[in-house]
């Protein structure tokens, strides 16, 4: 690191963090709390005065990669330029200032706002409601099949089987564990699109539903996607979109008209609201009209310009997220989808599409591509061959991106691709990013023909190195068996590791 940390930073001279009220004035600790529950001695908390705590921080800030600084084509993951204009509107004091425990008659506008952005999504995928509860994709999964599950007890039936193609993201066999059911896998045919035949000897009167990404995660349209649904509904099971996949054709096509019964759209990829970094995000749930009395309550109601939360839902499945979900990422994409409209929507799709077509074709000579293209927005690459012939792995074509200033894409997903590569370039770059991107990608290869011990070394420019991945996983091993100290993940003053 070339950060140490604030503890590190610590200088005795500086005095101590000393809050108000603790010794002078008001009310002594002593009389308030019992005594055996002060401390003794103060914490050991880093002696810095403000500006050097702002520093500190600010180079912290400072070691960070983010897409507002360069390329970040991480595959699956869409990330797309969030505008600053979403930012100024969630800022507005109206919103930014609200508390959830105000009175519906004083929230108004922001039920309004949640109540058109739902409109909004309906339209985008073709569903009749949308619960903007859930806090990330994932969790829309599992909110989804707890829906599906409500619905089908409903009708007297026990189903206990969800089918998740082998190339689908593991959150979807994840979602379907948690929520209780058997996690059913179907193969993908040559092409990387589902087989038709083994989805056909999978389903059964137990399959509660098929989970399905489409484009699925190696960038291809499902062409066949009609006939799944009705392979799959005339067993009585319902057919679940992870959305995540949205940004390849926004305005041009709707999950909804494929006979998708329940859809997620992850907000933090495809409507342009800040992404990772273990913030908030928000994994909006459609549902066709027989799923709509299971919806999480309360729901946002409009009747004659007048705005209500409902909670007179007797089906329904609860409430998934405390209070109405993540409501600053509500104000973002909804800013987004007006800035944008239905025109621009579509045409960000378009370009999305043609972005990840072009790049495709750049680096098809350097990398293995093993599925025909065309591809929609994202395509997945190997490095399978230079693995072969150079001992060049995916991981280190991803490390020595990470030295050319590019953020690296997302490797070894999907598991069908043996050393994938997967590169979402996103409509938001331009055509001189690509040719950039694919001109490190042609230098890197032909680095791993010439010199691959070189790339072994690769990142040398980065704040961190390469990690021993090996070392940390027979460390950890040691540790479980009991045989070595614990793995080191946190600081411990001198005093303690005396102790
Ligand atoms: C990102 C992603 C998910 C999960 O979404 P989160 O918001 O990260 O929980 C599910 N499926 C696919 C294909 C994804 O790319």
């Amino acid at each position: 690191m070339t950060e140490p940390l604030s503890f590190e930073l610590s200088r005795p001279a500086v005095d101590p963090p000393r809050l108000p009220g603790a010794e002078e004035g008001g009310a002594a600790l002593g009389d308030v709390l019992p005594g055996e529950l002060l401390r003794s001695r103060p914490p050991g908390l880093p002696r810095l005065s403000e500006p050097e705590l702002m520093r500190h921080y600010s180079r912290l800030a400072s070691l960070n990669y983010s897409i507002s600084e360069n390329f970040y084509p991480l595959g699956s993951c869409t990330m797309k330029y969030n505008p600053v204009a979403n930012e100024a509107a969630a800022a507005l004091p109206g919103f930014a200032g609200l508390h959830p425990y105000q009175d519906e008659e004083t929230v108004q506008g922001a039920l309004e706002l949640m109540w058109r952005l739902e409109q909004a999504l309906c339209a985008v995928v073709g569903v009749d409601r949308v619960t903007l509860q859930p806090a990330a994709g994932a969790h829309g999964e599992w909110t989804a099949l707890r829906m599906i599950r409500a619905y089908q007890h409903s009708k007297g039936e026990a189903r206990t089987e969800v089918l998740v193609p082998d190339s689908a993201h593991g959150t979807n066999p994840a979602s379907a564990a948690l929520s209780g059911f058997q996690v059913v896998e179907v193969l993908s045919g040559p092409d990387g699109r589902i087989s038709l035949a083994d989805l056909e000897s999978k389903l059964s009167p137990r399959t509660a539903a098929l989970m399905l990404t489409n484009p699925n995660t190696l960038g291809l349209f499902e062409r066949e996607i009609l006939d799944i649904a009705e392979l799959v509904h005339s067993t009585g099971a319902m057919l679940y979109y992870d959305g995540a996949n949205l940004n390849a054709f926004m305005g041009i096509c709707r999950p909804g008209d494929m006979g998708f019964d329940a859809v997620h759209m992850n907000l933090h990829k495809t409507f342009t609201t800040p992404h990772g970094g273990g913030g908030p995000g928000a994994g909006p749930v459609g549902v066709k009209s027989e799923l709509v009395p299971f919806l999480p309550s309360p729901t946002v109601e409009r009747t004659d310009g007048h705005l209500t939360l409902d909670h007179k839902h007797p089906q329904s499945i609860g409430r998934v997220r405390s209070f109405y979900g993540n409501f600053g990422m509500l104000v973002r994409a909804y800013t987004y989808i007006l800035a944008m409209g239905g025109d621009g929507l579509s045409q960000a799709s378009q370009d999305a599409v043609l972005s990840a077509n072009y790049l495709r074709k750049l680096v098809e000579g350097d990398l293995e591509m093993p599925h025909d293209g065309p591809c929609m927005h994202e395509f997945v690459a190997s490095a399978n061959h230079l693995n072969h012939e150079n001992g060049v792995r995916a991981l280190d074509i991803a490390k020595a991106l990470l030295d050319r200033q590019f953020y690296a894409p997302t490797v070894y997903f999907p598991l069908v691709v043996p050393e994938a590569i997967m590169v979402e370039p996103t409509e938001t770059e331009s055509k001189a990013t690509l040719d950039s991107f694919a001109h490190a990608i042609k230098e890197i290869v032909a680095e791993a023909r010439t010199n691959p011990q070189g790339l072994h070394e690769e990142p040398k420019n980065t704040p961190v190195g390469r990690l021993d991945e090996v070392a940390a996983a027979r460390r950890i091993n040691a540790y479980l068996q009991g045989q070595s100290e614990d793995p080191v993940l946190r600081w411990k003053s001198p005093s303690e590791t005396a102790s």
